[in-house]
């Protein structure tokens, strides 16, 4: 078992959070990024979505968690 493994530090800190949603540029301060419990890459490199963008590109996940 990996217990010991450590992360790199950039994505302990966390990219930085823009104004816009990464998708459709919208200005909004409601943005909403995937955080993978599994794999920090992805949620590093996750884009920052505005509520709809983010539910349309995750719908099937929302979908199958129920
Ligand atoms: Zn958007």
């Amino acid at each position: 078992m990996s217990q010991h493994y450590k992360m790199p530090r950039k994505y302990l800190k966390g990219r930085k959070q823009p104004k816009h949603c990464e998708e459709c540029n919208k200005k909004t301060n409601e943005l909403y990024q995937r955080i993978d419990g599994n794999n920090c890459s992805i949620t590093y490199y996750s884009p920052y979505l505005c509520k709809s963008c983010y539910n349309k590109k995750y719908k099937k996940e929302f979908l199958n968690a129920k």
